[in-house]
């Protein structure tokens, strides 16, 4: 049965601003096929997109359904389960258009080496990427934190290889110009990053994270990846050197339990951090499109809000920035989605004191599986 033309018209209308064929049928009630010959007629090229979302939808559905933990079911108080519903709803959505519009990931080493001139290769592609993160330092010194980590970092840094050996370890091989003797103090004075390279991605130590900071072995840990995009990946950077500073520094939240209030201040100042990275990239775009859409966001609460955004607008935060691999999908959306929700809370909750505990509530509100933080990496 085919569908009346005003509903033909909404479908359009939803299609356009980036929902899936199976979010369309079920918001307007009818047939996933009547909705995909509406998709078809509206261009080719969106079938072969939409192709690829069904099977994206697929792997996810099995999260959503999965159960939440208790912190998560206890909404802040203007949430009703209906509304985090429609909100992860969206949240795929935006995740979706993202990832469809992804390259491959881009590695930069295959597996481990061991000896020889492949040893030499990985120790001057060590020291490359240990210069490009001493230059993200250097960098982005106009913001306070970023000098903060400079002068406790800066020069620091002792770059190593991930080895699953015995169940996990690193190890340092030297780069050009500083033996292993010289990374290993760097390393206990500084940081040491920890690169991996693509065979080790799934190792239950990095469970396919690209950026994590472990606070038991007490390094940034990072994939051995291209990144097409430098500011991304240097915010990337400053945001999980910043739980690293909190860690040296003996920061209560450093060792809070997982979504825990204290645990997720420290997850919000990492995050706003990172904005702050991308907004001076984006030479102030970002913040400019993040204002832009919550000052003309008449919801009731940041979670009514976060329902409304259309997946488009959360495409063109992306297109601010190249675009993504298909491994940064994941965490580029779950930062659009907090940077918009604490954005929003900025504009329209002006008590200060009630701001700081719905930005609490709403990190633990959309933290789910298919976002960056979840996990213990943080
Ligand atoms: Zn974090």
């Amino acid at each position: 049965m085919g569908l009346r033309i005003e509903v033909v018209q909404q479908a359009r209308a939803l299609l356009q601003q980036g929902y899936s064929v199976r979010q369309v049928a079920e918001r307007l009630g009818c047939s996933r096929k009547d909705v995909e010959k509406v998709a078809i007629a509206q261009s080719g090229l969106r079938n072969t997109r939409l192709t690829v979302t069904c099977a994206l939808m697929l792997l996810l559905i099995a999260w959503l359904v999965a159960p939440r933990r208790h912190e998560d079911r206890v909404p802040a108080a203007s949430a009703t389960p209906a509304t985090l519903s429609l909100m992860d709803t969206n949240i795929l959505a935006a995740y979706e258009l993202i990832a469809a519009g992804s390259i491959e990931d881009r590695w930069l080493l295959e597996k481990e080496v061991f000896t020889g001139s492949e040893l030499a290769h990985e120790r001057n592609v060590l020291a490359r990427l240990k210069d490009e993160l001493e230059g993200a330092l250097d960098h982005y010194t106009t913001i306070a934190e970023v000098r903060a980590l400079k002068n406790r970092f800066g020069g620091q840094i002792a770059p190593s290889l991930f080895s699953d050996f015995g169940g996990g370890s690193s190890k340092l091989i030297g780069i050009p110009g500083e033996e292993i003797a010289t990374l290993s103090k760097k390393a206990r004075s500084g940081i040491e990053v920890v690169f991996y390279p693509r065979s080790h991605a799934q190792h239950p130590r990095l469970k396919g994270q690209h950026l994590l900071y472990d606070n038991l072995w007490r390094v940034c840990i990072m994939a051995m990846l291209d990144y097409p995009d430098r500011t991304w990946r240097d915010a990337a950077f400053i945001h999980e050197l910043w739980h690293a500073k909190r860690d040296r520094d003996g920061a209560a939240s450093a060792h809070a339990p997982p979504l825990s209030d204290s645990w997720i201040s420290e997850e919000l100042e990492a995050h706003a951090l990172q904005a702050q990275v991308m907004n001076i990239g984006t030479a102030s775009k970002y913040r400019k499109l993040l204002e832009q859409t919550v000052s003309h966001a008449p919801a009731r609460t940041v979670h009514d809000f976060l329902t409304t955004v259309p997946p488009t607008t959360f495409r063109m935060l992306d297109t601010l920035f190249q675009q993504p691999m298909r491994g940064e999908a994941e965490f580029r959306t779950a930062q659009y989605v907090l940077n918009l929700g604490v954005a929003w809370l900025e504009h329209h909750q002006k008590n200060q004191a009630r701001q700081e505990q719905e930005k609490i509530a709403l990190y633990r509100s959309i933290v789910r599986p298919h976002t960056m933080t979840v996990h213990p990496g943080r």
